[in-house]
């Protein structure tokens, strides 16, 4: 269309630069928020449908930048995957949900688990020696913490994976299956991992209950998850018609904006104060 060669090739290799140059300083300005005490975790909490009972909370990081100010974690996660940097991330997180659970240990709250979010090169064999570590050094009941992994970790070497498992079972920590039926594993291999629960994706929840087919997939993620002896939750849980459903369809927990949008700890603690451990008496 007359359109010049030369010229989409400068463009392209304008975009380019543009983007590892982008690339470059967001991690370099990560590196400094590590350091700097930028980075920050909200709190999500979540719900048992039938008793109404809050039963855990999501911790998910957020980047206080000077300049940009709130950096949601899906415009630095991914790279800070791609670059190895989530390894120091995902260390500052487990200590700061660590800190934050024992403040509400100490405070005599009974124990929900508090949801890590861990990457998939975050799961080695370091990982439960650095838990145990961690729960040790803040004296912290197991029963407060919980593992969000995703289809990819489970994706590598299987008989690693179900070892790093077992021992992470073995502190108490419990584990979840984040994101679940957006990945590629296979239903018959599901089985071999020890994991509490299947975390149902939101692209689902959200076609709920309009869609035919997200309905199906999310009834059935409820119905295999049960058999296979796993909790299940829906993320996303935006409208009382989803709830509805879930409910109807035998889902054992919910996570969403119906309830909460992820918050900072001092508002999670005024949920939990005037709302939450309201429902949690009745
Ligand atoms: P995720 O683990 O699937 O987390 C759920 C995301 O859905 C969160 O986005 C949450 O704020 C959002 N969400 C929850 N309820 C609703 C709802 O009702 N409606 C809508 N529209 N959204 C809802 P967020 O906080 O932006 O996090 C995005 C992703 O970044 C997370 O997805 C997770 O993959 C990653 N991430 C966040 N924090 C961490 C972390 O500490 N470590 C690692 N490795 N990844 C993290
Ligand atoms: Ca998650
Ligand atoms: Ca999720
Ligand atoms: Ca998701």
């Amino acid at each position: 269309h007359g359109e010049n060669p030369d010229h989409s090739v400068a463009f392209y290799r304008l975009d380019m630069n543009e983007g590892m140059q982008q690339r470059m300083q967001i991690e370099s300005g990560l590196r400094h928020a590590l350091g700097n005490g930028e980075l920050v975790l909200h709190y999500q909490p979540k719900f048992e449908i039938g008793s109404g009972r809050l039963v855990g909370a999501e911790a998910l990081v957020r980047w206080q930048h000077p300049q940009r100010g709130m950096v949601p974690p899906s415009e630095f996660i991914p790279l800070a995957e791609s670059t190895g940097l989530i390894v120091q991330v995902g260390e500052w997180v487990l200590e700061q949900a660590c800190a934050q659970a024992a403040v509400w240990q100490g405070a005599g709250l009974p124990p929900f688990r508090l949801a890590v979010n861990v990457s998939a090169r975050e799961f080695s064999a370091s990982l439960p020696i650095r838990v145990a570590d961690t729960l040790r050094r803040y004296r912290l009941d197991p029963a407060w913490l919980e593992l969000e992994i995703t289809e990819s970790t489970l994706m590598r070497d299987v008989d690693a994976v179900i070892g790093i498992m077992d021992r992470i079972n073995a502190l108490g920590v419990a584990l979840s299956l984040d994101d679940f039926g957006t990945g590629y594993s296979s239903l018959s291999y599901l089985k071999r991992f020890p994991i509490d629960t299947l975390k149902i994706d939101r692209s689902f929840t959200t076609g709920i209950p309009q869609g035919a087919s997200d309905c199906a997939i999310a009834g059935t993620i409820i119905g295999m998850g049960h058999k296979l002896g796993h909790r299940v939750i829906a993320e996303g849980v935006e409208t009382l018609e989803q709830l509805e459903f879930l409910r109807q369809a035998g889902c054992d927990e919910v996570q969403g904006y119906l309830y909460a949008k992820p918050l900072p700890a001092y508002e999670f603690e005024t949920g939990l104060r005037e709302n939450w451990l309201l429902l949690a008496s009745g």
